[in-house]
């Protein structure tokens, strides 16, 4: 949605930096960048830019900058806490400008001297993935959103995923960062030292930090060599108990865990629906682990003594691997596509972390809780069992009912979890930090964000209160 006029002076300041071509007023063509992948959060534009390299990321900046108009830097849009498009409440600033980042695409050839690579921040964690393998190396990041996510949206975020068990987050991926500070000035630390102690970590700063500090223009990425093909087993499992015992017990020793995923019977019910792909177990359970392990494809990373009695189906090969990681990788869609069909509406989407040893009692205060809760059409609850990471899916209440996003977030803070694993702050979560941060903290990052943003004008509304 466009809103407001892009004042004349600032206007000739961004078709001059950018090409008039890649400045987007036109409200049908504001519009898709405006609203967010959930289809929850939206809000009002002057403007999209579309930059396509560093030197034109700083013009924009800096004219936004010097207009006191607010900037959101934006990638793939695929960021599920509304903080990749503007705020309903647009606070004393008005519309701001979206910054596109899709055109800077630079992507450097592998330094196989060092195991890394440079991207640009518009490229897409699946292109990245792809140009590593090509070179014989593997990037340690992976989601379900892969062919939209960018680099940068993946860095803004810290992103998680799907293989963080075996290599961490993304923040253990990034090996020096450029951006552009919201003074348009630009910040260049791309050598990928592995020893640098010279000072504050900028690139540990920017990583997380949601768009509020900068625009992030290019990544330097730490890469892995790849593992022997995999072996999948999605066993059904009676409790959370029981299959963070099956997660420990059923991989034989020595042997890599990829990933450990777990979904609930709702889940399985609705991504089978969505696929057409017919039920994979013998039987229905209340949840369906799935185990991925680097044992060369042969299925002997699996412990027979322990999953021989079990109801559970192996994939060896790319295709059946494929199959079984569609239950899961679809979960996120089914519960949208359900909201849509049931109210017309977006399904609720939490993403939060708990100590392992809380994840069966906390899950079952979640479902109390929602069995309680009026309007209820579907719970489900999925996520990297191994990282105590579930994400939450509720369909039937209204999309602006926070209520019931209330009673999930203060289940997991009583529990001593994050109400934020991997998805970030963003608008949907900034006047809920106080739950999984200290007075002291927030009073740390707002000082943070003062000294390098004093206008406030780098995604206002996101991540700090
Ligand atoms: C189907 C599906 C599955 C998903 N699975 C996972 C998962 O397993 N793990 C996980 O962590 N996330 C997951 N996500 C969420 C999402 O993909 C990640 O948050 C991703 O990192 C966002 O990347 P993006 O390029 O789309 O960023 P956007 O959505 O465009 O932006 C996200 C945030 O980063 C900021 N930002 C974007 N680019 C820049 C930049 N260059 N400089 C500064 N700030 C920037 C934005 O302002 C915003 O605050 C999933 C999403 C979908 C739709």
């Amino acid at each position: 949605m466009s809103g407001g006029t892009l004042p004349e002076p600032l206007r000739a300041a961004l078709a001059d930096a950018v090409g008039p071509e890649h400045l987007l007023t036109d409200p049908a063509l504001v519009a898709p960048y405006a609203q967010d992948w959930t289809r929850r959060w939206q809000g009002s534009a002057l403007a999209v830019v579309r930059p396509a390299n560093t030197p034109e990321v700083a013009a924009v900046v800096a004219a936004c900058a010097q207009a006191r108009v607010a900037v959101v830097p934006q990638g793939g849009n695929t960021g599920l806490v509304g903080g990749s498009v503007p705020g309903a409440d647009l606070g004393p600033l008005g519309p701001p400008v979206i910054l596109s980042t899709r055109r800077l695409t630079r992507l450097d050839p592998v330094d196989t001297a060092s195991g890394q690579l440079t991207a640009g921040a518009g490229v897409t964690l699946g292109d990245v993935q792809r140009h590593a393998a090509a070179a014989g190396w593997e990037y340690g990041v992976d989601l379900a959103a892969r062919d939209s996510a960018t680099i940068g949206g993946t860095v803004a975020t810290n992103a998680g995923g799907i293989r963080v068990i075996a290599h961490g987050m993304t923040r253990m991926q990034v090996a020096g960062i450029e951006a552009v500070l919201p003074d348009g000035s630009v910040v260049e630390h791309l050598a990928g030292l592995a020893k640098d102690n010279t000072g504050y970590d900028i690139a540990g700063l920017l990583t997380g930090s949601e768009g509020t500090l900068g625009v992030i223009t290019a990544v330097r990425l730490r890469l892995h060599r790849p593992h022997p093909p995999s072996s999948v087993a999605v066993v059904g499992a009676a409790s959370y108990d029981d299959a963070l015992d099956l997660m420990q017990s059923a991989v034989q020793p020595g042997v890599t865990l990829l990933a450990a995923e777990v979904i609930d019977e709702t889940g399985m019910r609705l991504a089978s629906a969505v696929s057409g792909l017919p039920w994979p177990l013998e039987r229905e359970h209340p949840l369906v682990l799935l185990l991925e392990v680097a044992d060369g494809g042969q299925g002997d990373g699996f412990d027979p003594d322990i999953l021989g009695d079990r109801d559970v189906v192996l994939g060896l090969d790319a295709i059946e691997r494929a199959r079984l990681w569609s239950f899961r990788e679809l979960q996120s869609e089914a519960f949208s596509s359900l909201a849509t069909r049931e109210c017309g509406g977006a399904a609720h989407k939490l993403d939060v972390s708990v100590p392992l040893t809380s994840l069966a009692r906390c899950a079952d205060e979640l479902r109390r809780r929602m069995e309680s809760y009026p309007g209820v059409v579907a719970f489900g609850v999925f996520g990297h069992l191994g990282d105590g990471n579930i994400h939450v899916e509720i369909v039937g209440p209204d999309s602006d009912d926070e209520q019931v996003d209330l009673l999930v977030l203060e289940a997991v803070a009583a529990e001593g979890g994050s109400i934020s694993a991997e998805h970030g702050i963003g608008r949907a979560k900034a006047h809920l930090l106080a739950l999984s941060r200290s007075p002291e903290e927030i009073a740390a990052m707002r000082a943070i964000k003062d000294a390098w943003d004093p206008h406030g004008l780098m995604n206002p509304g996101a991540l700090i209160p």
